[in-house]
């Protein structure tokens, strides 16, 4: 699942927030669309709450829940602000830090000033504000999501004017590239493993029609 480039960084994303409030939480298609800023807690030290329960952090950033949160939060919240160009840079491969924790960086205030958290993307990457994804997009997206592409995001190799990498011999962005490449090959099994859950948790609402009919 892209992480970086826009508009697909920013669609994948999203689309990680997704998978850990129906996989990893447990809710409803329903009830992960109607989550809104006010249920969410971002506590001191990482700590992220979602609906009173806890994000569960695991040791590598790559497989680790509360960072697909943080990492949405992070770029969705500047666009409620119609600051695009400031999280454009969030998405830009080139400054991706591999074995960083996002989680235990700041995510700001922005976010709490949206209104929908699971919005539609458009192929332009413009975001809708005002309504969540409805209930059939969500399950498009999580079927879409559960069919191996075969293939994992490519980063061409690093050639900019400025930036960390402009003097950077093409070995160094070779293994910089390997190392973009290694934490988002961590983070596609980490999303297979969260969609494993999820199929688990749709069999359970299948079989308890009291859960379903709350929808
Ligand atoms: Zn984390």
């Amino acid at each position: 699942m892209s992480r970086f480039r826009f508009p697909t960084g920013l669609v994948g994303r999203r689309d990680g927030f997704l998978i850990v409030l129906t996989g990893f939480l447990g809710l409803t298609r329903e009830q992960a669309r109607k989550v809104t800023p006010a249920v969410i807690e971002v506590g001191g030290l990482g700590v992220i709450s979602i609906q009173g329960t806890a994000v569960a952090r695991a040791a590598s950033p790559g497989e680790c829940p509360r960072c697909a949160v943080a990492g949405w939060l992070s770029v969705i919240a500047p666009h409620y602000e119609r600051l695009r160009a400031s999280f454009l840079p969030l998405l830009d491969p080139t400054t991706a830090v591999p074995g960083v924790h996002v989680c235990e960086l700041p995510v700001g205030d922005l976010w709490r000033s949206g209104v929908a958290l699971l919005p539609s993307i458009d192929r332009t990457g413009a975001v809708g504000t005002g309504e969540p994804i409805s209930v059939r997009a969500i399950t498009t997206i999580i079927g879409q999501r559960r069919i191996p592409t075969g293939r994992t995001e490519t980063l061409d190799p690093v050639v900019r004017a400025e930036g960390r990498y402009r003097d950077a011999t093409s070995t160094e962005l070779a293994a910089a590239q390997d190392d973009v490449l290694n934490h988002l090959d961590s983070a596609n099994q980490y999303l297979e493993e969260l969609l494993a859950e999820a199929e688990l948790v749709k069999q359970t609402l299948l079989t308890e029609p009291d859960n379903t009919a709350a929808k």
